[in-house]
């Protein structure tokens, strides 16, 4: 048989991704799991939401559509940009995707050519490099430091640059360390943005959920400039709770817009006519926003319970995260001969305890493992009170 693609060959199965299906897995086997694994919010969509879907499925909204989205959603998402964020555009901006992930993967296929660079802050959320290796760029990475609450220092940025970069990653609020950019830090990081003509992509899927009177900035709305270079990527999946909807969409310049939707065309078309409806419902019904807000309020009181919780673990640390449901906790003081890093740490977890947490390397920073707090309370102490065990018992106590 012949040899599949190079590009198929390199390309892994998101850790992320592996670690859920093994949680499902032993599940299945009967075992009961905690998981602080996936990045998936624990509450329903909205009923709402999910009224106007079905209401979609009865007014026979089941055919094809706009490549880009129906236009009621497209306009609906470019309202919200330009009023809610401040980012000036129109439906003819915006295109809906299969998710965030696609968004992603579309702007990356549209900019990216053999051998451009792409500088990506870790830690960073896993899909970024192995996406663009997939299109043929270099990952350029460049660390940000618990040190530093995991905010960049601008020097490293400027010394990163060369004359094959062409695009900047910012993911604000970040997954996985919860880190959040104020306006002025993005103004200085829209300086450099400027001066070298770069690309950013703005992953700005955690916008919703913000802490301790946070608040959300979009870089593109900084300058003319700043606005015309940019590729905002948004969703509902982690605002709304509709993981399994798939709808997310980027924002960008008319032209590069135009050839997101001509990739789009061919790879996919659009998105489910259903969870568009469901999505229009999401950002036009004021009840939802309600919803919403009860949720992040839930996550914040979670973010300061789990806190709590690991506080009371010796020899630990981590960053009070402003934004997302993540937990980004160091735990290098536990390595040893048998525990080099972040993998054998998280996999003896799940073996002695049932837990499961994300090793760092998958984000690329081994001396941390990722916790999602998107769960109960009662789940929260039990696995703290386990991982708790699970790392004393690593250094024999
Ligand atoms: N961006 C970040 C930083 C994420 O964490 C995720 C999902 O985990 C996504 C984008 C993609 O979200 P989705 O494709 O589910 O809309």
């Amino acid at each position: 048989m012949k040899q599949l693609s190079n590009r198929a060959l390199q390309i892994e199965e998101s850790p992320t991704v592996y670690i859920t299906s093994k949680a499902i897995e032993l599940k299945a086997s009967g075992k009961r799991i905690i998981s602080l694994g996936a990045g998936e919010p624990d509450f329903d969509t909205p009923t709402a939401i999910c009224e106007a879907a079905k209401k979609a499925i009865d007014d026979g909204k089941t055919r094809y559509c706009n490549v880009a989205g129906i236009l009621e959603l497209r306009e609906a998402i470019a309202k919200k940009t330009t009023e809610i964020d401040g980012v000036k555009c129109t439906y003819k901006n915006v295109v809906v995707s299969n998710g965030g992930k696609q968004a992603v993967s579309n702007a990356f296929s549209a900019i990216i050519n053999e051998g451009d660079e792409v500088i990506v802050f870790s830690p960073y959320w896993v899909t970024y490099p192995s996406l663009i290796n997939f299109y043929g760029g270099v990952p350029v990475v460049v660390k940000t430091s618990e040190n530093d609450g995991y905010k960049l220092h601008l020097d490293t940025l400027k010394k990163a640059i060369t004359p094959k970069t062409k695009m900047i990653v910012l993911n604000t609020p970040n997954n996985p360390t919860g880190s959040s950019y104020t306006l002025e830090e993005l103004k200085e990081i829209a300086k450099i943005v400027e001066e070298h003509d770069l690309y950013v992509l703005s992953d700005e899927i955690y916008e919703k959920i913000i802490y301790d009177g946070h608040k959300f900035h979009s870089i593109a709305k900084i300058s003319d400039k700043l606005r015309e270079n940019t590729i905002i990527v948004n969703g509902f999946a982690k605002s709304h709770a509709m993981t399994g909807w798939r709808i997310g969409y980027s924002v960008s310049n008319e032209v590069l817009a135009k050839r997101i939707l001509s990739i789009q065309s061919q790879q996919t078309h659009h998105n489910c006519s259903i969870s568009q409806y469901a999505a229009l419902e999401a950002l036009t019904n004021k009840e939802v926003d309600k919803d919403v807000e009860k949720m992040r309020k839930s996550y914040e009181d979670r973010r300061n319970l789990i806190c709590e919780e690991l506080s009371k673990i010796e020899d630990i640390s981590f960053v009070k995260p402003h934004g997302a449901f993540y937990m980004f906790v160091n735990v290098s003081k536990y390595f040893n001969d048998k525990f080099k890093d972040s993998h054998s740490i998280t996999d003896y977890i799940l073996q002695q305890e049932n837990v499961v947490t994300m090793p760092g390397e998958a984000f690329g920073e081994p001396s941390a493992i990722r916790l999602s707090f998107a769960t109960s309370n009662e789940n929260i102490i039990e696995a703290c009170q386990k991982i708790k065990k699970a790392l004393y018992s690593i250094k024999g106590r």
